[in-house]
């Protein structure tokens, strides 16, 4: 690695135990030449120390940097952005060395809520009713009307974000070097009033899709970002593409993706 990519920034809560663990990964970093930056941006290295969750954190507090490295360390069992190991010093090492890794670019969306609010998402885009009613969303591919849904929510997620939410839902699990986007439906009602497509749906990275929420006066439904709710309600119109900004990573080159599908499913 140039010594220009060594400012790293360690994203956690600290704890007593984790504490101690990261003192010895502090060491080793001093000793591969690395330094800790005190805030995330003054890093060119973002380092999540936890779960999946905490990695979705971690990019979001920081905003989706385009010119940052982020590595997902875990301190329990290896997830899907973590491809690393608090307890496994050994492949952090062979991690800091430049030769044993290779830098893989995420996919992300990109979504506008009215015109106004934009935002990134690394797993996916939800929009669910946050009370026991149901509600309806308009769906709307490149401008064409598709259908009316009406149920519990859709969300619309990554190919990265396909094993997580998506696959309880029983979408397809996407290989995260497809550029595309998956729409799937939460618990729709299908009968003879209302009717969707009732599979889901991957689109190509060039569609616009459009949700637009049917309001009807006694609607709440939340949006949700990755793990985190939005702040806005009452919103109207979903606007969601593949974004041309991705997020850039770092893992061994003996964990890929299928290692990955493998070691979480089978
Ligand atoms: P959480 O409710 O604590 O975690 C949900 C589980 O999903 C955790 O086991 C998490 O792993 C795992 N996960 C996160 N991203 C994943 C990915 N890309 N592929 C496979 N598994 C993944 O919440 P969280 O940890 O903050 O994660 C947020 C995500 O949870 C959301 O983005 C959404 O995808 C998912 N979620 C799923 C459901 C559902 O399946 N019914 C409902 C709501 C949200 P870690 O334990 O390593 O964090
Ligand atoms: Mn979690």
């Amino acid at each position: 690695m140039k010594s220009e990519r060594k400012q790293v920034y360690l994203f956690y809560k600290p704890n007593d135990e984790l504490d101690e663990k990261v003192q010895k990964l502090r060491e080793l970093g001093k000793k591969h030449g690395f330094t800790l930056a005190e805030s995330p941006d003054k890093a060119n290295i973002i380092a999540s120390i936890g779960g999946d969750g905490t990695f979705l954190q971690a990019i979001r507090k920081t905003g989706f940097r385009e010119d940052c490295l982020y590595i997902g360390i875990n301190d329990d069992k290896l997830g899907f952005y973590t491809d690393f190991n608090l307890n496994d010093l050994e492949k952090i090492e062979l991690g800091m060395q430049a030769e044993n890794i290779e830098v893989l670019r995420y996919p992300t969306l990109q979504v506008t809520v009215d015109d106004l609010q934009e935002f990134q998402c690394l797993n996916e885009l939800s929009i669910r009713s946050n009370i026991i009613k149901t509600f309806a969303i308009d769906v709307f591919i490149d401008g064409i009307h598709l259908e009316t849904f009406r149920g519990d929510g859709m969300i619309v997620s990554t190919p990265t974000g396909s094993t997580a939410y998506n696959k309880s839902l029983k979408g397809a699990v996407v290989d995260p070097k497809l550029n595309a986007m998956q729409l799937t439906e939460i618990a729709s009602l299908n009968n003879n009033q209302y009717r969707t497509l009732g599979s889901p749906l991957i689109l190509n990275n060039d569609r616009e899709l459009i949700l637009k929420i049917v309001q009807d006066g006694n609607d709440h439904p939340i949006i949700g970002a990755d793990n985190e709710a939005l702040s806005i309600r009452h919103s109207h119109e979903v606007k969601v593409k593949v974004s041309d900004k991705s997020i850039k990573t770092l893992r061994l080159k003996d964990n890929l993706f299928i290692h990955k599908v493998k070691r979480s499913f089978l």
